[in-house]
């Protein structure tokens, strides 16, 4: 018989930390938490295949879930001494989903569950609290009116609002029992109005209610868009959890509080969290109260910390702390209630965290030994060092603060005020900076907070949904920023006196709070010495080489300062793009013979000279991979008419022959047209003055640097192994030629671009003639897929989200298919020469998961965009070491 249901707490612990696809991962570590023996209330999990097998049968649950989760419940009821239904000793519990990595906000929660008119007045009499008792039950009506019943949660807050009004009171703490039975009598009248059925009285039936609304929610859109975001599979599915119920909200000697076990920002190890005294579950991350700190040294004036309120409560959430960083080795995102002074844990899990906190923490616990170095490089995201590496605020840079508040999530955002999620991801998806400004945020917004640049809240703290989904993301965000008020319906937010509509522009930095008016000059990051401490340990462990794609002085020295170790594709048509450049090289295209193109190369050569030259210098004693010439020839070809004036004048022709020859040249398919090495067969001048100036250059800069760079010269689009030797021949002629007339000589090497499949396919001919490979993967997926580059955008995501496509094979190599054809052609290559070196410079050269692939198949070296290159040096040690990270961060 399948075991569906798992028990926890109360010495009978059937789940442990690592059952985590079975059980959730709140389950799982629930029982870990009891087995070490935390105070967990005791409880039971569902597992996840329940869910799965619930969808793969038309919403039906296995025939033996009932009398499992009857025998785990009767478990809870022995161990509590309560019973579920009972109108004097009323067991409670909790209804929580749990899927197998953390969705923040995305599924829902039932509490106080059981309550109804008969144990109300069980749990009023056993707690002697009146008030304490009705109140939860208005929680529980609430939260399963809302969450399972779908009843808007406006139309219960109408009717507290209304009951308040009536009594004279504003604060909720002031209503007496009789107002929350007034507030319940009204709710359930509300919610039978609405549904057409009365509230449900039977536990046994909220208890079904509830667990069908956690499996109803994994596929609720929130869900769904969180899972696309994040990569999760639909087929996790996600696991029930339900726990006997214990009350932060009986008294001044109770609480709910969250915590880290160290800093979420920074990763500083100190103990760091918000708790809230006589409050319940939710109370905190809903952000309707603001929650007070746990150390006495976080403490502001007019702030009481958990350390002076609960004093060894304290104590105990500290020794936690510890067993729990020991116990998991990192760092815990931790959920607990206080009853009457005892502490319970409700959660823990490893805390989702900045990635320069996460770099932080792996290293100290690296040094510190809690883990070593290969599990310190492996726990950090590569893709998340991005977060390190934006701007910040130019300190020097004049500001007028608007307001102050949490600093939620670091980094620097500037952009358009607007003031709901929707407009945020029409406007980002033109191509528009925005930062997106709430009252709080809900998993409704998750869409636009993505698009958005950076968030601002006035509500909430910093475990309120916005501070945590945006860490998550790597958003720049400002939380509870209680010094703005925002009008929705006129579209503006006002702060000391100051009016700010909708489309003015913000500047926020999510690293101090602060949110100004208009924008603020920003300046490059400076990278920590964990950074420097964690890439010298990931290059330890790499056997790959990391490269960058540069074509300017610029690019290239902030790739070296990245760790770069040389150019892997410099591609010397962007140079010729330059407005002092653009003419002559018109002119070279549209030249009608051999001697007009010489002419114009002529004046060509000392700029690209020089280029080469600064390339050279900066990569001094590194290789330097130069792309001749590819260009697709309708970026080049004049259209306007001053254009085509400039060249017909330059050329000394008349503007119809001239307009002619633009026409003659106009491809049907540039792409696939005369590009690459097809053009420096066509006109071999062209290859040859670039060779020249490479050779120039490259003796130039030996002079100036004091060190020989190593010139690779690559030739793009070869299909056939002739292009390759026609092509090279050039190249070794013109080499013999400087080397003549300078009386210098350079080691270099010729090889190509491997980015159609015919070449792929004929790798050991081509390999014959090459030095080397440097896999070309956006031609390469373009037309092994036959999918252009340029128009692909239109429905490939259409495809993805059908599940077509994984992901877009432009960003992450296509394995399969793509990477199939870098295999064959590595092998083909090799065995031809075994000494032949590759290597991949299309965009895939930065994708961590890419990277893990172009270990597998043995290349040499990786090249991609200078802001990428510690990515590209993280996931090559990870893929070296055999793994990935564990995106925590
Ligand atoms: C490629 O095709 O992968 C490549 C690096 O060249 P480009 O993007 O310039 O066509
Ligand atoms: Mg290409």
């Amino acid at each position: 018989m399948t075991k569906w249901v798992y028990s926890f707490g109360a010495g009978h612990n059937e789940g442990r930390a690592d059952m985590r696809n079975l059980l959730g991962g709140k389950g799982a570590n629930l029982a870990e938490m009891a087995s070490i023996d935390l105070p967990v209330p005791p409880g039971f999990t569902i597992t996840t295949e329940v869910c799965t097998a619930f969808y793969d049968n038309g919403r039906k649950y296995p025939d033996e879930l009932a009398g499992q989760v009857r025998a785990a419940l009767a478990l809870v009821e022995q161990s509590v001494g309560l019973s579920f239904g009972d109108r004097e000793k009323p067991l409670l519990v909790s209804v929580r989903s749990g899927a197998r990595v953390s969705m923040p906000g995305m599924m829902d929660t039932v509490l106080n569950l059981g309550l109804n008119d008969e144990t109300v007045l069980g749990l009023a009499r056993a707690s002697g609290d009146d008030r304490f008792a009705w109140d939860s039950y208005r929680r529980f009506i609430q939260m399963y009116g809302s969450v399972v019943l779908g009843v808007d949660h406006h139309r219960f807050e109408e009717i507290i609002e209304r009951v308040k009004l009536d009594a004279g009171v504003i604060e909720d703490t002031a209503l007496t029992p009789a107002h929350w039975q007034e507030v319940v009598t009204e709710y359930k009248e509300m919610v039978a109005s609405e549904k057409g059925n009365p509230f449900p009285q039977d536990p046994e039936q909220q208890l079904w209610g509830a667990i069908g609304a956690v499996f109803g929610s994994w596929m609720n859109p929130r869900a769904n868009t969180y899972r696309r975001l994040h990569d999760i599979p639909a087929t996790w599915g996600t696991a029930v959890n339900v726990q006997a119920m214990v009350f932060g909200n009986m008294g001044a000697d109770c609480a709910t509080g969250v915590c880290f076990t160290r800093d979420p920002s920074t990763g500083e190890d100190i103990f760091y969290g918000e708790f809230l005294v006589n409050a319940q579950g939710e109370d905190v991350v809903a952000g309707i109260r603001t929650p007070q700190p746990l150390s006495r040294l976080r403490a502001k004036p007019g702030e009481v910390s958990m350390e002076e309120a609960l004093p060894e409560v304290y104590e105990d959430l500290v020794r936690v702390r510890s067993t729990l960083e020991r116990h998991y080795r990192d760092m815990q995102d931790i959920e607990f209630t206080v009853q009457q002074k005892k502490l319970y844990m409700l959660q823990t899990r490893s805390g989702k965290r900045t990635a320069a906190a996460s770099l932080r923490i792996a290293v100290e616990m690296a040094q510190d030994g809690l883990i070593d170095r290969t599990e310190a490089i492996k726990r950090v995201n590569p893709a998340s060092l991005d977060q390190l590496l934006h701007p910040t605020l130019d300190p020097k840079a004049s500001r007028t603060l608007v307001s102050k508040g949490l600093p939620a999530s670091p980094g620097a955002a500037c952009g358009a005020v607007v003031f709901n999620a929707d407009e945020a991801e029409m406007r980002a998806a033109k191509g528009e900076a925005v930062i997106l400004v709430r009252v709080e945020t809900s998993p409704e917004d998750i869409h636009g907070m993505h698009a958005a640049k950076g968030i601002v809240t006035t509500r909430g703290g910093m475990t309120s949904h916005a501070a945590v989904v945006a860490r998550g993301m790597g958003r720049p965000c400002v939380a509870g920023c209680g010094g703005i008020s925002v009008d929705y319906g006129a579209q503006t937010l006002s702060a000391g006196g100051r009016t700010i509509r909708a489309g003015d522009t913000l500047t926020i930095d999510g690293a101090t709070g602060e949110v100004f008016a208009g924008s603020v000059a920003m300046i490059e990051p400076s990278l920590s010495g964990e950074f420097a401490t964690l890439m010298e340990w990931a290059d330890a462990a790499r056997r790959m080489k990391v490269r960058t794609n540069a074509e300017t002085p610029l690019d290239a020295e902030t790739a070296r300062n990245f760790g770069a170790e040389g150019i892997g594709l410099c591609r010397t048509e962007h140079m010729f793009f330059d407005p002092s450049r653009i003419g002559v090289v018109r002119q070279m295209i549209m030249a009608p013979d051999e001697r007009g193109r010489r002419a114009a190369l002529a004046k060509l050569l000392p700029f690209q000279r020089d280029d080469f030259r600064d390339l050279f210098r900066i990569m001094a004693g590194l290789p330097v991979t130069i792309r001749l010439l590819d260009p697709p020839l309708h970026e080049f070809l004049p259209h306007a008419e001053a254009d085509l004036a400039e060249v017909a004048a330059a050329l000394g022709e008349d503007l119809d022959a001239i307009r002619r020859r633009a026409a003659d040249l106009a491809e049907a398919n540039p792409m696939l047209g005369h590009r690459g090495c097809r053009l420096g067969i066509s006109y071999p001048e062209i290859y040859e003055m670039q060779a020249r100036a490479i050779f120039e250059g490259a003796i130039a800069a030996t002079e100036e640097a004091g060190r020989a760079p190593v010139p690779e010269i690559m030739i793009p689009l070869v299909g056939m192994k002739k292009e390759l030797e026609i092509t090279r021949a050039q190249v070794d002629k013109v080499a013999a030629e400087v080397f003549k007339e300078t009386g210098k000589t350079l080691e270099y090497s010729v090889g190509t671009m491997i980015e159609l499949p015919r070449a792929a396919l004929t790798a050991d001919k081509i390999a014959e003639v090459a030095d080397f490979f440097s896999f070309g993967t956006n031609d390469l997926t373009q037309t092994a897929f036959g999918l252009s580059r340029d128009d692909a955008g239109k429905f490939l995501p259409h495809y993805v989200e059908m599940g077509i496509l994984p992901k877009d094979p432009f960003v992450s190599i296509d394995i399969e298919g793509v990477g199939a054809l870098v295999q064959i052609a590595a092998d083909k290559g090799r065995r031809t020469k075994n000494n032949l070196k590759l290597g991949i410079c299309g965009e895939h050269g930065g994708d961590p998961a890419s990277i893990a692939f172009c270990e597998s198949v043995g290349l040499d070296y990786v090249s991609c965009s200078p802001y990428r290159v510690p990515v590209a040096r993280l996931a090559a040690a990870q893929a070296a070491l055999g793994a990935g990270g564990d995106k925590t961060a």
